[in-house]
Parts: structure tokens; C-alpha cells; sequence
């Protein structure tokens, strides 16, 4: 089972995470955007970090929600309110719930990638954090109905993503700034892509343990 402590170390990994890959996601964005998602991120989290040492939230859903609001707030762009709305989403769907087992996770997960793909419109294969979400999504909902311990449900999630997020690749772009490039677009890495495959392999490596 995955408690309010096990998200909180979740959500101060992943802004690790995103400080240490500033660089990386921003040269990603740089090929085919404006050169800012790792700034966006290691700014939004940061904040995020400083709100819930400030203020933490009693539980679960209210430590993601702190993220979404934060994260609507201090990050601009598409990234930003995609995010927000993930984070928006996710907390809504754990509400009351003070642990959360395999099941209750993937409803988590499901919950934020419909939130995203209702707020930006997004289908498969037009080279956005969609197709790696989705792509890790459906191989977690494949090892929930195996029966999958939650370690190994994630661990697989993420391999998951991480394939979606190298299936951006060859897409041409149809979504966000990206889109602007048409088949210019083709042969980069999506950085939403990226820094979706990063949430999930921290999500793995920290919640994996749960
Ligand atoms: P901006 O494009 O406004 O500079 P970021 O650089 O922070 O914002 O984020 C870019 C990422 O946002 C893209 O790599 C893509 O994955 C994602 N993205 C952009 N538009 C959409 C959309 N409509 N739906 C889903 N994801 C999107
Ligand atoms: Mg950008």
C-alpha cells in the first residue's frame, strides 16, 4: 500500500528529478519548442516543494492537489496547465483515501491522463506526454488484472512510458508549439514525452517500495 508519506517522497524526488534533468528537457525543447520545459519544470517544482514544506496537506489528495494548484500558478506555457490539470485530476480521484493499492493507483493515473487529454486535446501518436503516459497506462492496467504486486505493476508502467517516450521519435508533430515545425518535427525526442517517463520512473523507484 502507497500512504500520504510515500507520495510526499514522491513528489520531492520528482523535483530532484526535474532539477537534474533541467538541461536535458530544455535541449529536447530547444530541437523542436522554445527551449524552456526543463525551465518550467524545475521552477514549478520547486515551488511545489517550498508550498507543501510550508503547508502540508493531511493527505493524499490534498498533497496533489497543493501540486496542481502550484504548478497552474507558477508554470506557464502548455506544460503547466497540462500538469496542473494532471496532478488536479489524480487528486480527485484518491480523495478520502488515506492508502492506496494497485487498483487505486492506476484509477490515480487513469484520472490525470483524461484530464490532460480533455484539457489539451491531444490523441495518440501526435508526439505529446500523451503517448507516453498512455502507452505506460495501459501496460499497468495489464499487470493489474494479472495481479501484479504495485513494484512490479510500476517498474513495468515505466519501462512503458520510457517506449512511448522513444515512439515520439519518428511522430510528426500535431499538438503545441512542436506542431508549428510539421516534418521538420520528426526525428526529436518529444520533451513532454520525457519528462512524463520521468514522473513514472520516480514514481516506480519511490512508490515501488509501497
Ligand atoms: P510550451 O510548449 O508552451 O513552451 P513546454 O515547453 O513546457 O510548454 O511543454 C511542451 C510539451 O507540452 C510538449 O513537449 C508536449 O509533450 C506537451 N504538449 C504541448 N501541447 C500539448 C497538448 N495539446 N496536449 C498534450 N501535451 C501537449
Ligand atoms: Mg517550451
Amino acid at each position: 500500500m502507497v500512504d500520504g508519506v510515500a507520495v510526499l517522497s514522491w513528489i520531492k524526488a520528482l523535483q530532484a528529478v526535474y532539477a537534474e534533468n533541467k538541461q536535458y528537457l530544455t535541449d529536447l525543447d530547444a530541437a523542436i519548442g522554445d527551449a524552456d520545459h526543463g525551465i518550467n519544470l524545475d521552477r514549478g517544482f520547486t515551488r511545489v516543494v517550498q508550498e507543501l514544506d510550508k503547508n502540508k496537506p493531511p493527505d493524499i489528495s490534498g498533497i496533489l492537489k497543493t501540486v496542481a494548484m502550484v504548478l497552474i500558478k507558477t508554470v506557464g506555457g502548455a506544460a503547466g496547465p497540462l500538469y496542473g490539470t494532471f496532478f488536479l485530476r489524480a487528486g480527485a480521484a484518491c480523495a478520502g483515501k488515506e492508502e492506496m493499492d494497485a487498483a487505486d493507483i492506476v484509477a490515480m493515473l487513469e484520472a490525470g491522463l483524461e484530464g490532460v487529454v480533455q484539457r489539451g486535446k491531444a490523441g495518440l501518436n501526435d508526439k505529446t506526454m500523451v503517448d507516453a503516459l498512455t502507452s505506460g497506462l495501459i501496460r499497468m492496467k495489464q499487470l493489474l488484472a494479472d495481479g501484479a504486486e504495485i513494484k512490479e505493476m510500476l517498474q513495468q508502467g515505466a519501462a512503458a512510458t520510457q517506449q512511448g517516450m522513444k515512439d515520439t521519435i519518428p511522430m510528426l508533430a500535431r499538438k503545441g508549439r512542436a506542431s508549428y515545425l510539421g516534418e521538420r518535427s520528426i526525428g526529436h525526442q518529444d520533451p513532454g514525452a520525457t519528462s512524463s517517463y520521468l514522473l513514472m520512473e520516480t514514481m516506480a523507484r519511490i512508490l515501488g517500495n509501497g
